[in-house]
């Protein structure tokens, strides 16, 4: 099975009732899209920009971000790139964003919060984006969107990005958001006029759903991206973007093959995951029926846990 998966890699990947599914691979430095393309990512499904800001005195000005951006491009042949504006909060301090001091930094200011009172940050890093985009395929997504008025500040950022490049808008660019806040997929209909995506970001919506702080070993075995109630937010957001736009998922689940078909079931069409699980995730995929991932999906919702779920799926497994 393995061999069958690197031999073939770089094909795109369809299930077995022919329903394509994009496999991406998250990247964290232009050394990560390089790994994505020898694995045959189809994209870069999440671009974690936080390495080109962190452990340095000063933000890096629009033309090394945009030479960052790009190098990620060239690396992955053309393919598109899926920038994901500055994710970082009160976990992760940068010396030149002074933040205030916080009890629960995971419940504070970070991700899109963090461009309210740093529009400058944010205003930079668009047009670094933009300017790619004329180059190559870009979507941009915003992190841990909780309310709409979060997407149409941003999106009015982007406006005026595309508006001091002064090329109009660049024909590939696509926009999105991460779903990783419940109450964001639960009002996913609201956003859809204003997305063309939806990444679900199944790390921190699986934390934040199950009040189970990630890396905490003391409650992991609590925040299960399988629980029901994590798959149900997923399928509101499946719901709410019906053909109107594509959901993706980036967060680590997208690797496990027992919650790939899951995904797929409820109308997942785009994985991405580390570089080194493509081809797998990949092969996964066209081992699916998207006619018996559905109401597999549509029964883990009504499940009792996630030990429930895993039955469900893994049923002819
Ligand atoms: C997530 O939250 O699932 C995600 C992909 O983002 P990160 O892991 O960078 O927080
Ligand atoms: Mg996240």
């Amino acid at each position: 099975r393995e061999a069958q998966a690197r031999r073939h890699a770089a094909d795109p990947a369809a299930t077995r009732d022919g329903t394509t599914v994009l496999v991406g691979a998250n990247v964290g430095s232009p050394a990560d899209a390089a790994a994505a393309a020898a694995a045959g990512a189809d994209l870069a499904g999440l671009v974690r920009t936080e390495f080109l800001f962190l452990g340095r005195a000063a933000a890096p000005d629009v033309d090394e971000q945009q030479a960052a951006y790009t190098e990620i491009a060239e690396a992955l042949g053309g393919r598109r790139i899926t920038v994901r504006t500055l994710d970082v909060g009160g976990d992760k301090p940068l010396p030149y964003l002074p933040l205030p001091a916080e009890a629960n930094p995971f419940l504070g200011l970070r991700g899109i919060r963090l461009a309210a009172g740093h529009p400058g940050l944010l205003a930079d890093q668009l047009l670094a984006a933009v300017r790619v985009a004329h180059e190559t395929p870009v979507s941009l997504m915003f992190p841990m969107v909780a309310a709409l008025d979060e997407l149409v500040t941003a999106r009015r950022a982007l406006d005026a990005a595309i508006a001091a490049e002064g090329r109009g808008t660049p024909p590939g660019l696509q926009v999105g958001i991460m779903v990783e806040v419940p109450a964001a997929a639960l009002k996913a209909a609201a956003f859809v006029p204003h997305v063309d995506f939806f990444s679900i970001g199944t790390n921190d919506l699986t934390q934040y759903a199950l009040a189970a702080e990630r890396g905490n070993p003391a409650v992991a075995a609590l925040a299960d991206p399988l629980d029901p109630g994590v798959l149900r937010l997923v399928d509101a957001v499946c719901r709410a973007a019906g053909e109107r736009a594509l959901v993706a998922v980036c967060g680590e689940a997208a690797a496990d093959p027992v919650a790939a078909e899951l995904l797929v079931g409820l109308g997942v069409r785009e994985l991405s995951t580390a570089p080194p699980a493509v081809p797998g995730t990949k092969q996964g995929v066209r081992e699916l029926d998207v006619a018996l991932a559905a109401p597999r999906a549509a029964a883990a919702l009504t499940a009792d846990g996630p030990a429930a779920v895993r039955a469900v799926a893994g049923s002819d497994r």
